[in-house]
């Protein structure tokens, strides 16, 4: 490691990448894109040995965790090359977690590489059960392959957290019934409140669901321990007396968790998003195409000055997109 690791002026270590392979995507979630997305130019798109010297240029600087995302990571041509090369630094320790976020459809393909590749657990993004459900909130009726992904996941023994967006009107009634599902199966599961990024075409203060009234609900059929647990994301987790099962809170607009934010993102552009809910980025692109070999150590040590203290989401500003951008850019 150079020197000390990364540490932004508010004394924020940063110790986890989130590294977007593609901004591109099989489904068409309500939430995160409209039906006819723009996609980043092809040729604006980083080469998996560009991604991979990104990936390693962090890991040298400190970062200990990287996890892969989108758009969909596993729609991304040769990634599987990715996941090998961090899976290597893995198997070396300087790295101590290779991981990724999916919505699913294509681990049935992809589930043994990943395991034979260092991954040992995965998020799956699944807000519903309900066939018609899922085929309305993703724009596309993929929800048997899903199911068959997160069996087939679980098959070759990766652990699976599911990731569900809370919805009001929309999946909120079955959020305990799909908790109960997953927790009947050995998985976590994670709430998310939709966050404002991106026009969607809609207003999302009818969708926004306040997780303290997710929460409330649940303590009517559930006893709720709060545990110290940690994924080294952002959720607070909760142990559900009655399954054993964990359930995390991911609160971004109704309690802040910047304060102990350990997290950067690079989109698949070569683009670092110094935080999710911000708009300035810092283009990687010329340090690393540059020909200096220590341009881009450089370039991502001098971007850590300007990480924002905090996110600008606020519940009561929902009507409008907070940023222009999409969470398929730098993905969850
Ligand atoms: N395609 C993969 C997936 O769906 O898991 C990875 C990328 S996706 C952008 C990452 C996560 O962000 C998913 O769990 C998704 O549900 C969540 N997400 C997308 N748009 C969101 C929004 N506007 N607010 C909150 N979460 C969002
Ligand atoms: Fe695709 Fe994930 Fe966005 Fe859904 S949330 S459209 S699966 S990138």
């Amino acid at each position: 490691m150079t020197g000390g690791g990364l540490v932004d002026p508010l004394g924020r270590q940063i110790t986890y990448l989130r590294l977007s392979v593609t901004d591109r995507c099989d489904l068409r979630c309500q939430y995160c894109m409209p039906e006819r997305a723009a996609f980043m130019p092809k040729t604006g798109v980083l080469s998996v040995d560009e991604l991979e010297r990104i990936a390693n240029a962090f890991i040298d600087l400190g970062v200990r965790k990287v996890r892969l995302t989108g758009g969909e990571p596993l729609v991304r041509p040769r990634v599987m090359e990715i996941v090998a090369s961090l899976g290597q630094r893995v198997h070396e320790g300087v790295l101590e977690e290779v991981t990724l976020t999916t919505n699913g459809t294509q681990l049935v393909r992809h589930a043994d590489a990943l395991v034979a590749n260092g991954v040992r657990r995965i998020n799956v993004s699944l807000d519903t059960l309900d066939r018609t459900r899922f085929a309305r909130i993703a724009r596309r009726d993929a929800l048997p392959m899903v199911l068959e992904g997160i069996n087939a996941a679980l098959g070759v023994g990766l652990a699976v957290r599911i990731n569900i967006v809370a919805l009001r009107g929309e999946n909120e009634d079955e959020i305990p019934d799909l908790i109960a599902w997953a927790h009947g199966r050995g998985l976590d599961v994670a709430l998310i409140e939709t966050m404002p990024l991106g026009d969607v075409g809609f207003d999302r203060t009818d969708q926004f669901l306040p997780l303290i009234q997710v929460r409330e609900r649940l303590e009517r059929r559930w006893r709720l321990e709060d545990i110290k647990h940690t994924s080294g994301g952002p959720a607070r987790y909760a142990r559900v007396g009655e399954t054993g099962g964990r359930i995390g809170f991911i609160t971004p607009l109704t309690n802040n968790f910047c304060a102990t934010c350990n997290r950067v993102r690079v989109s698949a552009d070569g683009k670092l998003h110094l935080c999710l809910g911000q708009e300035g980025v810092i283009d990687l692109k010329p340090a690393l195409r540059g020909g200096d070999p220590d341009a881009l150590g450089r370039a991502i040590r001098n971007a850590i000055v300007w990480k924002p203290a905090r996110h600008s989401f606020e519940a009561d500003r929902l009507g409008a997109p907070a940023l222009t951008r999409h969470m398929s850019v730098t993905g969850g």
